[in-house]
């Protein structure tokens, strides 16, 4: 079981869990190409989302995934609710509480801001991805459609290229990956590496051959410009041709290589359009991956939350 009250981070969650958590997922993906959509797992609960940041696959898969398991779903746009009138992220917790929520999923600008929420309210929250901290359920996706197409984790050398600096992805991932013995490898422009990667375990690489050379994963990531200073690197274009992944450079990944982007792509930019629509990439499997395991850690929280409920009774 999950012995946990939110999943805010993959910071300290351990090799057993994630197992778990990739295994339900696969339960729940079972399901889903069965056709059943109607699970009933988080039947009378309710789960708001609560978005401070722009997305696409994060909010709809978190929205499908509460659905399919039976809860109640609301969606609050930040502009659109009481943040926009000045209401402090606790107080607006507090409201959400006192509604009887049971799930926050909530995407924030600023790091911490889930955990800040999670000591907060009674709810179990969910991280969407806060600033440049961590998207825990993205690595989970990622990690989940690596083991289906290699088995297991262990071993695997995944190579991640682009935006590190920025990047809550390649965090989650390198936290997850390591947890689970899996090496990972990254390159990119020195002004988009973070200080102190490496003492995290990520092995850093002076090209980006060097990075995918024998990977089994090539996992580009997007150039952040909306969190970028200008001045990072020259332009898009010098970017692409001496960091983005093109099919020549894929050539020195292993033969059954995967590669991954967990999206939005800048097409072009850190990887090419062959590259994405390369037969051997999975940016598609990752999104159906991404539905699942949603469910998965929704349900496993949703477990925590009822046997505590029956301890204290
Ligand atoms: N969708 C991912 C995130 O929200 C990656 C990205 O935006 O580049 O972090």
């Amino acid at each position: 079981m999950l012995k946990r009250k939110d999943l805010v981070g993959l910071i300290d969650v351990t090799k057993e869990e994630i197992t778990e958590i990739l295994d339900v997922a696969s339960e729940m993906k079972a399901h889903l190409k069965a056709g059943e959509k109607r699970l009933s797992y988080l039947h009378g609960k309710t789960a708001t989302i609560l978005f401070y940041e722009n997305s696409t696959r994060t909010r709809t898969s978190f929205e499908l995934a509460a659905k399919y398991l039976g809860a109640t779903v609301i969606n609050i746009a930040a502009g659109a609710s009481s943040v926009a009138k000045g209401e402090t992220l606790v107080d607006t917790g507090k409201t959400l509480d006192a509604q009887l929520n049971d799930f926050l999923i909530m995407r924030h600008p600023m790091g911490g801001a889930p955990y800040l929420l999670g000591k907060t309210v009674h709810a179990s929250v969910l991280n969407a991805g806060d600033g440049m901290n961590e998207h825990p359920t993205q690595a989970l996706l990622d990690m989940l459609t690596m083991r289906e197409h290699f088995g297991s984790l262990e071993g695997l050398k995944v190579a991640i290229l682009g935006d590190i600096k920025h990047s809550r992805v390649a965090k989650s991932n390198l936290f997850g990956l390591k947890t689970m013995g899996a090496e990972v490898y990254m390159h990119a422009p020195e002004t988009l590496i973070p200080k102190g990667i490496d003492r995290l375990g990520a092995k850093l690489c002076k090209t980006r051959e060097e990075a995918i050379e024998g990977a089994d994963v090539v996992m580009g990531l997007r150039i952040q410009l909306e969190r970028q200073q200008a001045g990072n690197f020259p332009s898009l274009a010098e970017y692409a041709d001496f960091y983005g992944v093109d099919c020549a450079a894929l050539k020195l990944a292993k033969k059954n290589a995967i590669i991954m982007h967990p999206g939005p792509v800048n097409r072009g930019v850190e990887l090419t359009g062959k590259v994405i629509d390369h037969d051997q990439s999975r940016i598609e499997a990752q999104v159906f991956s991404g539905i699942a395991v949603r469910m998965a850690a929704l349900k496993l929280l949703n477990d925590y939350r009822e046997y505590n409920k029956e301890k204290n009774v």
